[in-house]
């Protein structure tokens, strides 16, 4: 039964939402039903309500069916956008792994858009047959890395298990217990190479590793030596590790091959002088080990991807194994690493690659920012959030230098209610993503374009009326 909309109406709580019927009679929803369907907009409304009714406080006030069309609306399109859109990262970190790692260059998003269609992925343009899809990109890679050659996968990950499964399977990876890492929760060193289907051989303790301990270990069934990069975590103290050239000399030695996984793809220093102990992918390659493996979307500044990159032979061992296939790179991602690879190159990386641009980023440009924003958003002349400029710290993120802190400047929000503040800005469109910090929310501007500037601050700014204003879930995706 519809609701007889009097001025009895309850204006708080559940009791005040308007009924499914309400919505439907609302001005605009011919137009609405033309564009998505009846069934479609129906469902969207009563997943609305529904949401609205579980959350709803009794004092609250309750969005009217004007409010609802439009979310329903919101939802709709949403649905039809897909679940992946742009969002502004005001984290602070500039790899972040739940938005994306590494944005793209320019350059690389023109690559991409060109091979989606028909393109020369496979084509051997002298003869019409099939050609390598990665043959230039690993010319590239290898190029860039001084390595003899490369093969490209599709991530680090991958990058571990092919080349572990190639030259390893059914014998040991000799590698130190103070390596066996976890990265990102469903990345465990132990569990890779079990997947691999070698045999784990530890040696050393979690913070002492000598050359001696590898050596020990060596006999008939040892595939490879392995060294790991620990990327996201750090020892002190009294620690002690063998060194990448005294392993492939053992390797040497004893016709055993050697690994290095090296994470975060910083190809060499200079571009990143603030990164710690990051290893340079260069320095690994010119150690002399067979096979350095590293990650497209950490701090190579591209798309998701896995390099293997070292001597000839053990490459063309991955390159032929039965795996190679199944783990192969997707030809968007083909092209944007191509795009990237050229970036460092042509030494364009600072310039092009926005997270390379980002680790750059002069402190005075953030803290002018962070000062014109604050001034815009006095301009107000009503309900001026309470925002101030704030010196901070930001981070590399993506498992790379842990314990690399980056100066950076940004915004800090006054709020009684930051969680809600902060899922109100993730409610906008483009959603801002910030974090909270004793009880304020705080915007870092390092890992915010200038472009984005005039949005984040729109954003801040509606999402702060909403938080002092009517109860205001999130105008998007459905569930
Ligand atoms: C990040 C990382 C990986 C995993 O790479 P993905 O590209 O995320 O699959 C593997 N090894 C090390 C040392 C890493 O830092």
């Amino acid at each position: 039964m519809p609701v007889p909309e009097s001025a009895e109406m309850p204006a708080t709580g559940r009791a005040a939402l308007p009924g499914v019927d309400a919505v439907l009679r609302f001005s605009g929803t011919a137009a609405v039903v033309d564009r998505f369907g009846r069934a479609a907009l129906v469902a969207a409304v009563r997943e609305r309500l529904g949401a609205v009714r579980a959350a709803i406080g009794d004092d609250e006030g309750a969005p009217d069916a004007g409010w609802f069309l439009a979310a329903a609306v919101a939802d709709l399109e949403s649905l039809r956008a897909g679940a992946v859109e742009r969002v502004i990262n005001a984290t602070g970190v500039i790899l972040h792994t739940n938005l994306g790692r590494a944005p793209l260059s320019g350059e690389a998003v023109r690559a991409v858009v060109a091979a989606s269609g028909y393109s020369t992925i496979e084509l051997d343009r002298a003869n019409g047959g099939r050609g390598s899809r990665t043959a230039h990109a690993a010319m590239l890679a290898a190029r860039l890395t001084g390595a003899e050659s490369a093969h490209l996968v599709n991530n680090g990950a991958a990058a571990l298990l092919l080349a572990v499964a190639a030259l390893s399977a059914g014998r040991t990876v000799i590698i130190s217990r103070g390596e066996l890492i976890e990265i990102g929760g469903s990345f465990r060193l132990p569990e890779i190479i079990a997947a691999a289907g070698a045999e784990l051989r530890e040696v050393g303790t979690t913070n002492r590793t000598r050359i001696s301990d590898y050596a020990r270990a060596i006999d008939g069934r040892t595939g490879v030596i392995l060294k790991v990069h620990r990327s996201n975590f750090r020892m002190v103290g009294f620690t002690e590790d063998a060194g990448l050239a005294d392993l492939v000399a053992l390797g040497r030695t004893h016709g055993v091959p050697t690994m290095f996984d090296a994470g975060s793809g910083l190809i060499d220093a200079p571009y990143a002088p603030a990164l710690g102990d990051e290893p340079p992918v260069r320095d690994a390659v010119a150690s002399g080990v067979d096979l350095v493996l590293f990650s497209g979307d950490k701090l190579l500044g591209g798309p998701q991807a896995g390099l293997i990159v070292g001597h000839a032979d053990p490459v063309a061992v991955c390159r032929r194994s039965p795996l190679a296939r199944a783990l192969r790179i997707d030809k968007l991602q083909v092209a944007a690493l191509e795009a990237t690879l050229a970036a460092h190159l042509l030494d364009n990386a600072s310039a092009a690659l926005p997270a390379v641009e980002m680790l750059q980023r002069p402190i005075v440009e953030l803290k002018k920012r962070a000062r014109t924003l604050v001034q815009r958003s006095l301009e107000r002349e009503n309900q001026a959030p309470k925002l101030r400029a704030l010196s901070l710290v930001g981070a590399v993120g993506g498992g790379a230098s842990p314990d690399v802190q980056l100066e950076s400047f940004g915004v800090a929000i006054v709020t009684h209610d930051p969680d809600r503040l902060c899922l109100l800005l993730r409610s906008q469109s483009p959603p801002v993503v910030a974090r909270i910090s004793e009880g304020q929310v705080i915007l870092d501007l390092r890992t915010v374009a200038p472009e984005e500037d005039e949005e984040l601050l729109r954003a801040i700014l509606q999402a702060t009326n909403q938080l002092e204003g009517q109860y205001a879930p999130r105008a998007g995706r459905v569930g």
